[in-house]
């Protein structure tokens, strides 16, 4: 059962008109609010299960900014990405928010949260509290902030919204997206600064040579040795029809090249429920 409170003004933020921004929410900003380090655009806030990675199955409370710098044509989030929409809320806010559920784990997620500077503070005050930080990105922007588990989803080029995958259907964001969605440096600086897993979607046997290419040159760049069992392999699909046919092969192949399999344990029991 999705464990979410709808009627709770912060949570499914996304679906009040009101509070919808415009902006393209594409990169990178320095608005007067995130300079402030004070305020955070956050599309939805919602208590569940981590579906995925190293912490699959912990209670947690996801903290889902909006805002992304890449536009994979799969992305489970598309609301803070490819129709950005979210209310600016104050990091106040959000930690009296966070408080209000039973959880000490809390995940960080977007969108691409790296790309606002207010997430550091944010970060930091819930570090202060005593609470367990994931911080979920796609590894394109490091941050200096206190994080317990860096996830980190490097984009392979099967993301690329190219004009047959694009949702919006012109294939404006391919060339972009191309271009950033790997950032070596980025990637051996989050590695070697924080515990944290490299976790890639997967589509088929055709993404790993790529992915062993990703690993090979984070490895390269990166002070500290990234064992095999951090490189995690997750089956691409937000509904379990989808998931039923990537499942199997890409648990196999996993298996095969000695990666560490994640299942994604919110779609398994609820399917593509919102605020899971
Ligand atoms: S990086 Fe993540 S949030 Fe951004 S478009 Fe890709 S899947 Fe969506």
């Amino acid at each position: 059962m999705p464990v979410n409170d709808d009627t709770d003004p912060l949570r499914n933020v996304a679906g009040d008109d009101t509070t919808r921004d415009t902006a393209s929410d594409d990169a990178p900003r320095d608005t007067a609010s995130d300079s402030a380090g004070e305020q955070l655009p956050v599309n939805e806030l919602f208590y569940s299960l981590q579906g995925e990675g190293k912490l699959a199955g912990v209670p947690s409370v996801f903290v889902r900014t909006s805002g992304c710098n890449l536009r994979c044509w799969f992305c489970d989030s598309y609301h803070t990405s490819w129709e950005p929409t979210h209310a600016q809320l104050s990091v106040d806010e959000i930690i009296a928010s966070v408080a209000d559920h039973d959880a000490d784990h809390v995940v960080v997620t977007g969108g691409e949260p790296m790309i606002h500077d207010g997430i550091v503070t944010l970060l930091e005050r819930l570090a202060d509290r005593g609470y367990h930080t994931t911080v979920e990105t796609n590894g394109t922007i490091y941050r200096d902030a206190p994080i317990d588990l860096a996830s980190v989803s490097p984009k392979l080029a099967s993301s690329t919204p190219t004009a047959d995958r694009d949702p919006k259907g012109d294939g404006e964001w391919a060339e972009r997206h191309e271009n950033d969605r790997i950032d070596v440096d980025a990637l051996a600086q989050l590695a070697d600064a924080y515990e944290s897993q490299l976790k890639f979607v997967v589509t088929g046997g055709d993404d790993l040579p790529e992915i062993e290419r990703i690993v090979d040159r984070i490895r390269a760049a990166a002070n500290d040795p990234i064992p095999d069992g951090d490189v995690l392999l997750m089956p691409e699909g937000t509904t379990r029809t989808e998931l039923d046919e990537t499942r199997q092969r890409v648990a196999e192949l996993a298996a095969e090249h000695g990666y560490r399999y994640t299942p994604r344990v919110h779609v398994d029991v609820w399917n593509d429920a919102p605020g899971t």
